[in-house]
């Protein structure tokens, strides 16, 4: 099927305009499902800790069985938007459609913690971290997700998640826009073949998005918990990859990466339909740098120059605290003074040495500027 021809699809024709932004809970995507009913089988699987109803759809009739779940994390939406878009390029028909369809059967759960979605948390109604819960399985909503893991016995499973605005690809300021993890199995991060198929379709991806955002893909970090689910599903000898959302500049929507995480998804797909999964080279995973940590959101250098109460070397960052209002997720900034000597990277940055960007910089405009929509 080829890179060329994922890459030619036309996004916007297919996105789902019903349901954008940061906020998605069920709520907003029952629409699209009734609608998706129509040429999909969706399920009821089980119910979340405060009773909500937990959705799967299944389609396809090939002999690879796909399981995805989004929103394990209850405010990491922007997967569960890539999935819709998912949906409706496979609905529409079209040869690398039909292709998939014909070769594989999907299963998704757009949003595994809808408690989690409404209360824009990561954690589910009782605090837990989904996440971390794959052993004890104490949660509604773990127990959900692993009686259809052992009652559909997938051959990959498709782990949907979301990162912060601190990561960027090591080595580089470049953002870490999309993420991908092969989780280990065991402490010693032995590769089994099971993991080596996570790792091939990950540099298949890889491929893919680095003619779209060169430079901004990055590997999330192996260490083996047996609580995490992906660890714990790949212990079970099911290839498992996660996938991480994350920020591309200007983004806080997550239109953008949207984009990048239905593409990535695609391309996952259309390798396992044309059974070329083994053709890639599993080295070419580890030469994907590592996820960084050195992004702030705003980043303004020298602010000694426009605040008198500052050391010199002082730089203000500034940190966005996601917030649920009134439906609504407000970017609230949080503002702290480090030592510029360490090595930070801002999405924004200024330098108040530069006199061009002091006018921005008068506190009475601040709080105005950092606002975001
Ligand atoms: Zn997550």
């Amino acid at each position: 099927m080829g890179i060329m021809r994922i890459s030619e699809i036309d996004h916007s024709k297919i996105k789902e305009q019903t349901v954008i932004g940061r906020y998605v809970n069920m709520s907003h995507i029952t629409p699209f499902l009734k609608r998706i009913s129509v040429d999909f089988l969706v399920e009821n699987i089980g119910g979340s800790a405060l009773g909500e109803t937990i959705k799967s759809i299944t389609l396809g009739d090939g002999e690879f069985r796909i399981l995805f779940w989004s929103q394990m994390h209850g405010n990491e939406s922007t997967t569960t938007k890539a999935v819709l878009d998912l949906l409706n390029f496979l609905k529409d028909g079209g040869s690398i459609a039909n292709e998939i369809l014909s070769k594989c059967t999907l299963k998704i759960i757009p949003i595994l913690n809808p408690d989690g979605a409404r209360a824009y948390t990561r954690s589910n109604a009782n605090d837990i971290d989904l996440n971390r819960d794959a052993q004890n399985r104490s949660q509604p909503e773990s127990v959900v997700l692993r009686k259809v893991y052992d009652a559909y016995k997938p051959h990959y499973c498709f782990n949907l998640h979301g990162q912060r605005t601190i990561f960027n690809v090591a080595g580089s300021r470049k953002p870490a826009t999309v993420s991908f993890l092969a989780p280990a199995y065991n402490p010693e991060r032995s590769i089994s073949e099971t993991r080596a198929l996570s790792m091939k379709l990950i540099v298949a991806m890889n491929q893919l998005l680095q003619s779209q955002i060169p430079g901004q893909i990055g590997r999330y970090d192996d260490g083996f918990n047996e609580n995490c689910v992906g660890d714990a599903f790949q212990m079970l000898d099911t290839p498992t990859i996660l996938f991480e959302a994350g920020h591309a500049p200007r983004d806080y929507q997550r239109e953008e990466t949207r984009r990048y995480l239905f593409y990535a998804m695609l391309q996952a797909l259309a390798v396992i339909s044309d059974d070329t999964v083994g053709d890639y080279d599993q080295q070419a995973y580890f030469e994907i740098p590592e996820n960084g940590k050195q992004f702030v959101d705003v980043l303004i250098k020298n602010v000694a120059c426009i605040d008198s109460e500052q050391k010199e070397g002082t730089a203000m960052v500034v940190r966005y605290q996601e917030q649920l209002q009134k439906d609504k997720v407000v970017f609230v900034p949080q503002i702290e003074y480090v030592e510029s000597t360490e090595v930070i990277f801002g999405h924004l940055e200024y330098d108040c040495l530069n006199t061009k960007d002091l006018g921005l910089l008068k506190k009475s405009e601040l709080s105005n500027y950092l606002q975001i929509s």
